[in-house]
């Protein structure tokens, strides 16, 4: 069995895995790098199925083009990951076309893929040809899914994002299957764990009372899809108005829509109801003027109205800013974090807000992927979706594991 690395290997952004059984070729992920809008490599123009393990764009984010290249094949995911998948890439067409940037997809190519929807369940094994191909809840979002591809000869466990401890939000993955021949893991967290969840809440909670009760506004980045959701139910009892703007609306609705995929489905119902939709762009102006919480896209300052709240809230030292979410390399919000310039659609300044970074993370720690490594006990474990797992391999060589940082475009058989 041969395994291409076609993306997100030493890298966050663009994951996709070739998995070719010698029989079969599947994809698994086609995402891109939001940023720049870089795709994967060496993508094949017909293979046996395309999979998506979950809706955020680095996984998800290049998968219509399959049907461009004249892909007449389905694409599988669950249901919860198809429906929001379609509107983040409806919404990412849009912005690269407005970046004037050439997405390699068109709308009817989104359309053609939601006509080819393959729906698969959490372990309900499907067959191609000679292979078997089985999800298992990854904990990572709503929807999210570990694959599984079994052919004759070997078994690949890919885990896409992945996370083992519970919240107050999301399930921990579950996967019983032992002793695939081989693991693909993220390991975006392979050098640190995850403080306590209560304790980063109380924190969070912390900082917003004094931020509004010195009449500033806590500005939250948050992805629309999981981030966004999480955050109104941490945040359902706070005593400042909180608004909530941009994609996440819509993500909030989408989640509500598929409860089995999610914990305190009332609670996140309620925290919706009560939140204030912002609903039209002349709106903001008026919202910073008040103490509040605003919660929006983009995560990482890449796009949707953060930018336009950050303009507002830039000279006051009575505002605060706080990341919960991971910043990849090259985005305005790891570049604003690491040496406190804002960067972004050509504005350069030094904010004189204060600035947090609360670790929230929907993906495993270091301790959670060693634990799952020894549970599974793989033959091999090959790293990919980080920005250290040359350093990781390396130490878990040490651990007894045979594990390897394969490159982009690198082919390896297993
Ligand atoms: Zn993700």
């Amino acid at each position: 069995m041969q395994l291409g690395f076609l993306g997100g290997a030493r890298e966050v952004g663009r994951s996709s895995l070739l998995v070719d059984t010698g029989k079969e070729k599947f994809i698994l992920d086609c995402g891109i790098e939001v940023q720049h809008g870089k795709r994967p490599v060496n993508l094949p123009r017909n293979p046996d199925g395309v999979f998506i393990t979950h809706a955020h764009l680095d996984h998800s984010g290049f998968s219509p083009a399959f049907y461009s290249m004249g892909y007449k094949g389905k694409t599988f995911a669950t249901a919860a990951t198809f429906d929001m998948a379609h509107m983040l890439l409806e919404d990412s067409l849009k912005v690269q076309l407005k970046k004037r940037q050439d997405p390699g997809f068109s709308q009817q190519d989104i359309n053609r893929m939601g006509k080819k929807e393959g729906i698969l369940g959490f372990r309900e094994p499907a067959e191609f040809g000679s292979s078997t191909v089985e999800l298992f809840s990854a904990g990572h979002i709503p929807g999210a899914a570990a694959v599984l591809v079994e052919s004759r000869k070997k078994s690949i466990l890919y885990t896409g994002d992945i996370s083992f401890t519970p919240t107050d939000f999301m399930f921990g993955a579950d996967i019983d299957r032992r002793s695939p021949d081989v693991i693909v893991s993220e390991a975006t967290y392979s050098y640190k764990d995850h403080p306590d969840r209560r304790k980063v809440k109380e924190r969070l909670t912390s900082i917003i009372n004094q931020t509004c009760s010195n009449g500033g506004v806590t500005l939250l980045p948050a992805f629309a899809v999981g981030r966004t959701q999480e955050l109104l139910l941490m945040l359902k009892d706070i005593n400042f108005p909180i608004y909530l703007d941009g994609m996440g609306i819509r993500a909030t609705t989408h989640t509500l829509s598929y409860p089995e995929t999610f914990l305190n489905q009332r609670k996140l119902s309620y925290a919706f109801e009560k939140c204030i939709k912002v609903k039209r762009g002349s709106a903001r102006g008026e919202i910073v003027k008040e103490p509040c919480v605003i919660i929006t896209t983009a995560g990482m300052l890449q796009g949707g109205p953060a930018g336009f709240y950050i303009s507002r809230i830039m000279e006051r030292r009575e505002c605060t800013l706080v990341f919960t979410g991971y910043q990849v390399e090259g985005t305005p919000g790891r570049h604003l974090l690491e040496t406190g310039v804002y960067e972004n659609e050509g504005v350069s300044a030094r904010p004189k807000f204060s600035m947090h970074f609360l670790d929230l993370s929907s993906h495993s720690g270091r301790s959670g992927l060693i634990d799952f490594y020894r549970r599974m006990n793989p033959q091999k474990i090959m790293l990919v979706h980080g920005d250290r797992t040359e350093e990781f391999a390396e130490e878990l060589k040490g651990m007894g594991f045979d594990a390897h940082s394969p490159a982009v475009g690198e082919n390896i058989t297993v």
